[in-house]
């Protein structure tokens, strides 16, 4: 049995009844292994902080999120508008707890009404038609970014887009799901900017998309389409923990996208970012499938601070960036990645190890699908490190940086100077991650 990462403070009534029953052990009162949390049932998901020692979030004044909140910052929402509402009510960074009830449409209007792409671009003028014609590579060349009359539309309604889909979180705040609701946010874009002391929990975030991607024909050699809005970004922020969500582009997957001009029209961005000096964060028990960039950590070589631990996550049909990590001190630590192809999503690789990057890997579980080879896990630009040990490749004890050297020019780094310390709930052992994981991670399974 796993030792509780999640210590909570149960109310003193509780302690009571726990006490009548014998179930305090020598582990103290808050302190309970996870079976009994789940049999507990009273525990209060909304109003639970971060536990000690438990990742980077754990550090310095630890993540609360809107423990504190009064009963007027404590709000269920069940539409965007409500979420939006709730977000801002009272002062800003105002302890605030936030339950959302069921699955919230983004791309609404104030009056709770769908908006398609259609409704965004109305009245701006852009038509994908035109833009295609417009700055198709034989016709406006290569050489420069497109600019002009169908650029601008796109630009405006891109805009109106982001308007509807970008949601704030203000510090001091818990968004959580309400448990048995199958809550979540469809179409959305939590942005989590230059704020402190954020919780997000046991939520779904699905399909989050642009209906507005841009071309830029000088990303790489052949030009890419490139879209806004990851499903949580993180700008700035500390303190954050994001726990049992699950992320995924389902039902919109991207074997499903045209491709203009040869390339693939891709609608989504990252599912996860942290980026822009972003720092003490806890990425644990999520469950992130059926997606290609998936977590970048840093978002550019100068990028700084970056302090983010990744513990108990499933990652299933990702292609890449689990994460992309640049610059901070990265822990990983008990993390099922299975790379097996899934809903045309085919695994190119999972970590990568950039700009002088120290992350631990201890104790995570890499399931290899057929035709895939240890030598594909990781991946660096030849500055970034990668220490720690008992990462398993099906079973088995791998060495993945002697494996990954041995097969590539760019070698990755062993040498880390920090020795991670917040490891709560730490498994000695990979072995068993692919099954328990299974049943323990991503939303709706806290109660
Ligand atoms: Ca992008
Ligand atoms: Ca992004």
């Amino acid at each position: 049995m796993t030792p509780s990462s999640h210590r909570r403070r149960l109310p003193a009534r509780r302690r009571v009844a726990l006490l009548g029953t014998g179930l305090v052990t020598a582990a103290g009162l808050g302190f309970l292994p996870f079976a009994m949390r789940a049999d507990a049932g009273a525990v209060d998901l909304a109003h639970a902080g971060l536990a000690a020692k438990d990742g980077w979030a754990s550090s310095g004044s630890g993540t609360t999120g809107g423990q504190a909140a009064d009963k007027a910052h404590d709000i269920t929402v069940t539409t965007r508008a409500e979420l939006v509402k709730a977000l801002r009510a009272g002062p800003s960074g105002a302890p605030r707890i936030i339950r959302v009830r069921g699955r919230i449409n983004a791309n609404t209007d104030d009056q709770g009404r769908p908006l398609t792409c259609a409704d965004y671009a109305k009245g701006t003028g852009y038509s994908l038609a035109a833009y295609l014609k417009a700055y198709d590579p034989s016709v406006w060349g290569r050489s420069k970014q497109p600019s002009g009359a169908q650029e601008s539309a796109r630009a405006a309604a891109q805009a109106r887009q982001a308007e509807r889909v970008g949601i704030a979180v203000p510090s001091n705040t818990t968004i959580v799901g309400v448990p048995g609701t199958d809550a979540g946010i469809n179409g959305g874009s939590l942005l989590v900017q230059k704020v402190d002391n954020v919780i997000i929990r046991n939520l779904t975030f699905a399909d989050t998309r642009d209906c507005f991607p841009q071309w830029d024909p000088k990303d790489g050699s052949e030009g890419n389409w490139n879209s806004n809005y990851d499903a949580v970004t993180l700008r700035g922020a500390t303190h954050v923990w994001a726990d049992h969500n699950s992320f995924t582009d389902s039902p919109h997957f991207d074997a499903s996208n045209p491709r203009y001009y040869g390339r693939e029209y891709q609608v989504h961005d990252g599912a996860l970012d942290i980026t822009n000096a972003s720092d003490l964060v806890t990425v644990s028990y999520n469950r992130f499938t059926d997606h290609d960039k998936t977590m970048l950590i840093g978002s550019s070589d100068k990028d700084t601070k970056l302090r983010v631990t990744l513990h108990h996550n499933v990652f299933q049909g990702i292609v890449q960036r689990a994460p992309l990590a640049r610059v901070g001190q990265v822990h990983l630590y008990n993390n099922h990645f299975d790379t097996t192809a899934r809903n045309g999503y085919a695994h190119s690789y999972s970590v990568n190890a950039r700009a002088g990057v120290q992350i631990v890997g201890q104790n995570n579980f890499w399931t290899l699908a057929s035709g895939r080879k240890a030598s594909q896990l990781l991946s660096g630009d030849g500055t970034g490190a990668f220490a720690g040990s008992g990462n398993m490749v099906n079973g088995a004890v791998t060495d993945l940086v002697a494996v990954h050297n041995a097969a590539n020019s760019k070698k990755i780094k062993t040498a880390v100077a920090w020795k991670p310390a917040l490891s709560a709930g730490l498994e000695s052992s990979a072995a068993n991650l692919p099954a328990s994981l299974a049943a323990r991670a991503g939303s709706g399974v806290l109660k």
